[in-house]
């Protein structure tokens, strides 16, 4: 579904997308990501003071970013899309219901938080 908002799976505070560039990860946490190509990937940060999550649709889902600039993973508890791999859904408020929400614009798959 197209999103407008995600929320931070802690906090539940708004998270705004904001390109992340310099940024640097550990080649084992690389692999677990798989879609970290390039140093320039655009994700969702969490506007909360001192939190660290961040989010990106197109495979990472939830992850942290340190103080230095270090792509780190987060022990997610968002449900991986079940009709399509089509990899994390993103947590957004619905009709007034938190609900974990695949963000594949094409896609239907949500499921209550
Ligand atoms: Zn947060
Ligand atoms: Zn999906």
């Amino acid at each position: 579904m197209k999103i407008e908002t995600f929320l931070c799976e802690v906090d539940k505070s708004e998270m705004v997308k904001t390109p992340l560039t310099n940024f640097s990860v550990e080649p084992a946490v690389a692999a677990f990501f798989g879609p970290i190509k390039t140093n320039h990937l655009v994700a969702y940060a969490c506007q909360k003071p001192g939190c660290r999550i961040h989010y990106e649709p197109l495979g990472m889902g939830y992850f942290l970013l340190d103080a230095k600039n270090k792509i780190d993973s987060y022990p997610t508890s968002a449900p991986r899309c079940a009709l399509n791999d089509h990899g994390y859904t993103g947590l957004s408020s619905m009709d007034g219901k938190l609900k974990w929400i695949c963000p594949e614009h094409t896609c239907t798959f949500s499921k209550d938080y």
